[in-house]
């Protein structure tokens, strides 16, 4: 039984043989019984949450606002002051809103709870002496791990072996070097200054290694100091500032309202000060717009869920807002715009050129030259480029029954593989054959990789990478078997050949090798090994763009999004895949990585502003590009994948990693993460964002629209200083604001993108969410209309049962019976509000009356509530309300119709004005 927390001195200090005993494991890891069983004893590998805020603490904080206190106040008040049916009515209001809220928040926060289970971090462990990918939550002390360039450490664990090893340790030390680790136990300064020694919540920055884990979840030192240092609660999206903000102001323009109110009530209508007093405070009340903020929380929450469904997984609710103001994506090539099905179908080697035929992987795939089968052995040049391909290859074939195989790898690795397997050539014997003795792995900066082997007692380094790395460190030239110096015409002949390749679209690789000395394996490092090379050939590879492409990059021109491509591939190839999916026109320019660092920021920038192309640049060219668009005013999403990728994904307003290819550091460093690698998933994004911003504006009209004809009755009433008994009392106020408003704003929140919202401009930066244009329709045209309505309604009423404008009812039967008609014919306002605020340009008719369901049902409720405010007899008490006649029930079933059909031509006069627009 191994000790439940280990202490990394004792780990750090002992020899292999120790350590495998102190943790009963092996080279060969654990069995999966074995693991099952410490699974169960250590529990899962995993840093748990600080504290979430209580349950309770939510439920409380909804019953103690500022707008909940004002009404257990007003409430008490019309207690004392022998209301006993108001006071409790407007308790009752208070509950029902409070727990309205508290659903809703929990609605949101489950949302996002649901998301960070849709992230899991996977780790290669090795179990029953095979290497196999788990959840890195699955992983015990004593599982042996293979860990390389962009993976998160899954735990704290001593290295086996390791290959230029390289650990950001920042997360946990704030070092932003990079440490160096190995096998061997050397101690250096500090609390992690062991050098055998791999700590979670670090990650790889270079190499590759095998470490065998010792402290797992909450045991780990990164777990301790998560212990200490409680997180803090994530920050609020500037929209859900703005929102508190502007509830903030409003508030405070509500209580100068209420005590105007208060003041003229009490001595203007010298009306008595307690029903002053709980009038005024009704006032401040129905005008503070509280419920805004849940709604619009549940409303983000709501976007992500759906953005998950087309793909986009987005950490932060805060990136929803972002993602509808991006204006330009800088998006990778390889796998993101194409399929990243790599399929090598040439090999061109200086006097020779190959055709690959074959579909992906097949046993009876040939190498053919003019249709004939070659055999390998008569063109050593050949074996020797299928050789490279081969061995300076990290991916596998597995058989995975007698007749299917599998490749396990990158694609561009595995189309090497699968190159040299269809010439047939023998690769497990050359493996053998060809032992590998060192590797550098491939990274994006120097586009090589380099592994070396022994061959018949000899150390050779095979090399493989992007054509200009190669060329650069190549000083001969293979031909026909024979070695000679690279002149001028060779790399005319081979840059020609590249060009003609790339202007198809294709890729191609340049495949060299170099012997070494005895001497040069004492310090085999890229300076060392990856020069004086002697060029081989060229594997040459079709990557087609992805069939969605096409539309999504239109989508993003009638958007006006631009769209730059950031490619580590060469010029010719990047342009020629831009120019096919429509990206750019034939003028774009094309910047390569070396023009790029000889360029000052300010032409960077003029040139971002025109269409362009960057190629075979570095991710450290790409941080650039982002800071460059940000400096035009631009907000840029940038996706990337690789460790280095992870300042230009921090920089970028909306950073993306590749779920798919991506590494742990830029998923780490992203604000959103592609489960499917997709361009096109950022553009579905894109929209989402763009509609959440929407509907928030939607239902942000349709609640403060409402105020108006709330506030107008009390203006009446104190304007002709009591003359006009209050149209509208308190609790009906309080009945619209809290009750039945609050189903229809939520179906506006869950509203569909509107057909065209991916046909305008972003919206400017900075633009605010209470528009002026919002403004002028929730008060002087929606707002006014449900004022002048309910305001007839009253009138009609009193004017039914004989009363007239100079001699207005104000006790008795008609008076209840005008009152619940004004306030019915609000709940009638908004329903049409509802169905109005669900478009800005386009007829409701067209995306369907009823497509809506959540408005619909909203509706339904908001009529169910009014019907038993009016005939269930308690309800009728408490909220002063009474049964109406069948003419009222006409008279309030007429009033949408009208208000429909004005904002429908509306509507259509701004579609004409902008058809007009677009076609001047
Ligand atoms: P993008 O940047 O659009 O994703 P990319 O795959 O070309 O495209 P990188 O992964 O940065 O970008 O690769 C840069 C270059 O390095 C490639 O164009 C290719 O020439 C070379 N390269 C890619 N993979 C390997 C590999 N496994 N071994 C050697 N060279 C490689």
């Amino acid at each position: 039984m191994i000790k439940k927390r280990i202490g990394t001195n004792d780990v750090a200090s002992s020899s292999k043989k120790e350590l495998f005993k102190l943790l009963e494991s092996s080279m060969q890891g654990l069995d999966d019984t074995e693991a099952r069983r410490r699974l169960a004893d250590f529990g899962a590998n995993e840093i748990q949450q600080s504290k979430k805020r209580s349950q309770l603490q939510v439920f409380v904080k909804n019953f103690v606002s500022l707008m909940a206190l004002l009404l257990w106040v007003s409430g008490t008040i019309a207690l004392l002051a022998g209301m006993p049916e108001l006071g409790v009515a407007i308790w009752l209001v208070n509950i029902i809103n409070g727990l309205f809220s508290f659903w809703q928040e929990y609605a949101a926060q489950k949302a996002t709870n649901s998301l960070e289970k849709m992230l899991p971090t996977y780790t290669t462990v090795i179990r029953n002496n095979n290497n196999r990918r788990i959840n890195a939550q699955d992983l015990v002390p004593g599982d042996v791990f293979v860990i390389q360039a962009g993976n998160s450490i899954p735990a704290d664990a001593r290295v086996l072996s390791a290959e230029s090893l390289e650990i950001d340790e920042s997360a946990l030390t704030g070092e932003s070097e990079t440490a160096t680790k190995d096998q061997n136990y050397a101690k250096t300064e500090g609390k992690f200054g062991q050098n055998n020694i791999i700590y979670a919540g670090t990650t790889v920055a270079r190499g590759t290694a095998t470490a065998v884990a010792f402290n797992t979840g909450m045991e780990t030192e990164f777990g301790k100091i998560t212990n200490l240092t409680q997180k803090q609660g994530k920050l609020k999206s500037p929209l859900q500032l703005e929102l508190n903000r502007l509830t903030k102001q409003i508030s405070v323009i509500a209580i100068i309202i209420g005590v105007v109110f208060l003041i003229a009530a009490v001595f203007f209508v010298h009306y008595p000060w307690t029903k002053s007093f709980v009038f005024a405070l009704g006032m401040i009340v129905a005008f503070i717009p509280e419920g805004l903020l849940p709604t619009v929380t549940l409303s983000l929450a709501q976007g992500v869920q759906r953005m998950s469904k087309k793909h986009a997984l987005v950490k932060e609710l805060s990136s929803v807002e972002t993602l509808g103001e991006t204006s330009v994506i800088a998006s990778d090539k390889t796998g993101t715009l194409t399929q990243n099905q790599m399929t090598v179908n040439h090999l061109w080697l200086p006097d020779n050129n190959f055709e690959v035929t074959g579909e992906g992987y097949s046993n009876n795939g040939q190498v053919q030259i003019k249709q004939q089968k070659v055999d390998i052995e008569k063109y050593p040049d050949l074996k020797l480029l299928l050789t490279i391909s081969a061995l300076n290859n990290d991916s596998k074939i597995e058989k995975t029954t007698e007749k299917k195989t599998k490749v396990i790898g990158t694609p561009t690795e595995a189309a090497h593989i699968i190159v040299a397997e269809k010439a047939e050539l023998e690769i497990p014997q050359l493996v053998k054959e060809q032992p590998r003795l060192k590797e550098l792995p491939f990274d994006s900066g120097r586009k090589l990789m380099t592994t070396i082997h022994s061959v018949n007692g000899k150390n050779i380094a095979y090399v493989k990478g992007a054509l200009s790395s190669i060329m650069q460190r190549s000083g001969k030239i293979r031909i026909n078997g024979e070695v000679r110096t690279l002149n001028n015409d060779d790399r005319k002949s081979i840059e020609d050949a590249n060009r003609h390749y790339a202007s198809m679209g294709l890729r191609s690789l340049a495949l060299a090798y170099r012997e070494l000395n005895e001497n040069e394996m004492e310090i085999a490092d890229q300076n060392n090994i990856e020069n004086r090379l002697v060029f081989v050939g060229l594997t040459v590879m079709a990557d087609p763009p992805r069939p969605e492409i096409y539309a999504a990059i239109k989508k993003c021109h009638d958007a006006k999004i631009r769209v730059i491509m950031v490619t580590g591939d060469s010029a010719l190839t990047a342009k020629s895949v831009a120019l096919k999916i429509g990206m750019i026109s034939e003028d774009a320019r094309v910047i390569t990585g070396n023009e790029l660092e000889k360029m000052d920021d300010q032409a960077l920038r003029d040139a971002v502003k025109q269409e362009i192309v960057f190629a075979r640049v570095a991710p450290e060219h790409k941080y650039r590009i982002v800071k460059a668009c940000q400096a035009n005013g631009e907000i840029v999403a940038s996706t990337g994948d690789g460790v280095n990728d992870a300042p230009a994904l921090k920089q970028a307003d909306i950073g993306i990693a590749m779920g798919v290819t991506g590494t742990d550091v830029a998923k780490d460093a992203a604000d959103m993460i592609l489960t499917d690698d997709n361009f096109a998933s950022i553009v579905a994004a894109v929209e989402e964002g763009r509609t959440v911003y929407s509907n928030i504006q939607k239902f942000l009209l349709y609640i403060l629209n409402s105020n108006v004809p709330e506030a107008i009755p009390s203006v009446l009433f104190l304007l002709s200083r009591g003359m006009i008994p209050l149209p509208l009392t308190v609790m009906q106020i309080l009945t619209v604001d809290l009750g039945t408003d609050m189903l229809p704003a939520l179906g506006l929140g869950a509203e569909k993108s509107e057909p065209g919202v991916m046909e305008q401009p972003p919206r400017a930066r900075n633009s605010h969410l209470l528009a002026r244009s919002v403004i002028w329709k929730a008060f002087a045209w929606y707002g006014a209309a449900a004022a002048l309505i309910s305001t007839f309604a009253y009138l009609f009423v009193n004017y039914m049962h004989g009363y007239t404008i100079t001699n207005l009812s104000e006790n008795g039967e008609v008076y209840v019976q005008a009152t619940t008609m004004t306030l019915a014919a609000i709940v009638f306002c908004q329903i049409a509000a509802a169905i109005n605020c669900r478009t800005e340009k386009t007829s409701v008719f067209t995306i369907g009356l009823f497509s809506n369901r959540h408005i619909i049902r909203g509706i339904v409720v908001e009529i169910a509530l009014l019907s038993s405010l009016m005939y269930v007899p308690v309800l009728q008490e408490l909220f002063n309300t009474t049964a109406i006649g069948l003419t009222e029930w006409i008279f309030l079933a007429a009033i949408p119709l009208p208000l429909i059909l004005v904002e429908e031509i509306r509507k259509y006069f701004v579609r004409l004005r902008a058809a007009k627009n677009k076609n001047s």
